[in-house]
């Protein structure tokens, strides 16, 4: 007799039950005020950059070529695709999208000397087809601007919602439930959560307001509960613990990638190291 009673959770990296992450668009010159608030809170964020697009000092500052590599190339941050020129991607041709695309990777991948295939929908605008076109390219993930007000992992990373944008008047009340609520208070709420809140820097200057970031980070950084992690190191976790291979009964479980998983069963948490193999305890 198979007992399907059991339920698994993934854990975050290190086991933890929660990880937030940030994501900002555009390269612009307020960047570099956010790279310095960010690295005091010793929080991760995703920098979605264009490669076509250098006005020096144009709309909302982006910043200068050369300013661009001297702001981003030794930051601890991740560096992701914005479109090569901030294309509409559901505007453009099939063949628009792939040089979009394509284009911004090449450009990013020589001048930083790393691999880049995270992103960021310019205009949050994408498709099925566009989806299909990504995977193509080699993109492991890619966002939306479309809030989901909630903690969910996403089933496809190539349509990641976000939980908010930085404006969202509910920023402050997910902040506090981020960090004063547990996925294991019950059974069927045990997921993991994940927070994602994306924005432009240059908002902050606008609208004189740095003190939203700053209030955020004051909540939920510092805490060892927290994964603070980029948004590709959180799509690689994840899609690496999807590949969990399970025996039938769940008493056990094979870890066929390159790197440890963790994974709560029953209230207990189990860590699941490369190419090992796991029996649980029941
Ligand atoms: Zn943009």
């Amino acid at each position: 007799m198979l007992d399907m009673q059991h339920e698994t959770f993934l854990r975050f990296d290190g086991g933890r039950t929660k990880a937030f992450t940030l994501s900002y668009d555009d390269g612009v010159t307020a960047d570099k005020r956010l790279l310095k608030i960010l690295d005091s809170y010793g929080v991760k964020c995703t920098f979605n950059l264009n490669s076509g697009v250098f006005p020096d000092r144009g709309l909302h500052n982006r910043l200068g070529e050369q300013e661009s590599f001297n702001t981003f190339a030794d930051c601890q941050h991740e560096l992701a695709l914005h479109g090569h020129r901030h294309l509409y991607l559901t505007k453009v041709s099939a063949v628009q999208v792939a040089q979009e695309i394509v284009a911004n990777r090449e450009y990013l991948e020589q001048r930083y000397n790393r691999l880049v295939c995270g992103m960021a929908y310019a205009y949050g605008a994408t498709d099925d087809s566009i989806c299909d076109m990504l995977r193509s390219l080699g993109v492991t993930y890619a966002r939306t601007t479309q809030s989901t007000g909630s903690f969910d992992i996403p089933a496809d990373f190539l349509r990641w919602n976000p939980t908010c944008h930085h404006t969202d008047k509910q920023l402050m009340e997910l902040a506090r439930r981020f960090t004063d609520t547990s996925p294991t208070d019950e059974r069927k709420a045990r997921e993991s959560y994940l927070f994602y809140v994306w924005g432009h820097s240059y908002e902050f200057d606008d609208n004189n307001n740095w003190h939203v970031i700053t209030d955020l980070l004051d909540a939920v950084a510092g805490r060892s509960d927290v994964w603070y992690a980029t948004n590709g190191e959180i799509c690689n976790y994840v899609t690496a613990f999807r590949r969990l291979q399970w025996g039938v009964a769940d008493q056990l479980v094979y870890n066929p990638t390159c790197r440890t998983l963790w994974v709560e069963r029953d209230k207990k948490l189990y860590r699941i190291d490369p190419n090992a193999t796991v029996h649980f305890d029941i």
